[in-house]
């Protein structure tokens, strides 16, 4: 934070990372501009996206980055978690494979942060929930045994979006003030 006309300035750098197609993208999208995209191109996409929320009357921003596909080649970039203070590591709930690989992320996450990092992993697609394929028991058992908050999001019908991204937020806040 510095002070700025007696006021102070929040930007908190916040990741989101987690295999191909969970849908990464269009939880960013949803939460930054209430945009869904139900074929979105893992190729097309913009760095980072900044988000403006009120906390105890001070601006915080979130400036929130999309990996823009790289994930599919196991490219993600140390630039890319350089001074991040927040993550959300996301799977699909209706594919095993993407609950799987949470932990293979958080270790990446954890060998490329030198700071405390506010991290929620997130299970989306909720709205799937009759080709559900992880239980909320399990992923809460999870994030529990590694210090996670978690949530269960959709993407498509907007469920938890906002949330998940505003705790993570808060949570930075109470961290840094
Ligand atoms: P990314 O590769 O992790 O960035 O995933 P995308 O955001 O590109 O989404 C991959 C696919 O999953 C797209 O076809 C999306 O329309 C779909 N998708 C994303 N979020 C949801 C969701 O919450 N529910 C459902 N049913 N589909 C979703
Ligand atoms: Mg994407």
């Amino acid at each position: 934070s510095s002070d700025e006309e007696g006021g102070e300035e929040y930007l908190f750098k916040i990741v989101i990372i987690g295999d191909s197609a969970v849908g990464k993208s269009n939880l960013l999208s949803r939460y930054a501009r209430n945009e869904f995209n139900l074929h979105s191109k893992a190729t097309i996409g913009v760095e980072f996206q900044t988000q403006s929320m009120e906390i105890d009357g001070k601006e915080v921003k979130a400036q929130i980055w999309d990996t823009a596909g790289q994930e599919r080649f196991r490219a993600v970039t140390s630039a890319y978690y350089r001074g991040a203070v927040g993550a959300l590591i996301v799977y699909d709930i209706s594919r095993r494979t993407t609950f799987d690989s949470v932990g293979r992320w958080l270790d990446e996450l954890k060998t490329h942060s030198d700071t405390t990092v506010a991290m929620m992993l997130v299970g989306n697609k909720c709205d799937l929930e009759n080709i559900r394929d992880v239980s909320v028991e399990e992923a809460k058992c999870l994030a529990e045994a590694e210090g996670l908050f978690f949530m269960e999001t959709s993407a498509l019908d907007s469920t938890n979006v906002k949330k998940a991204f505003e705790i993570v937020i808060r949570e930075i806040y109470n961290n840094v003030s």
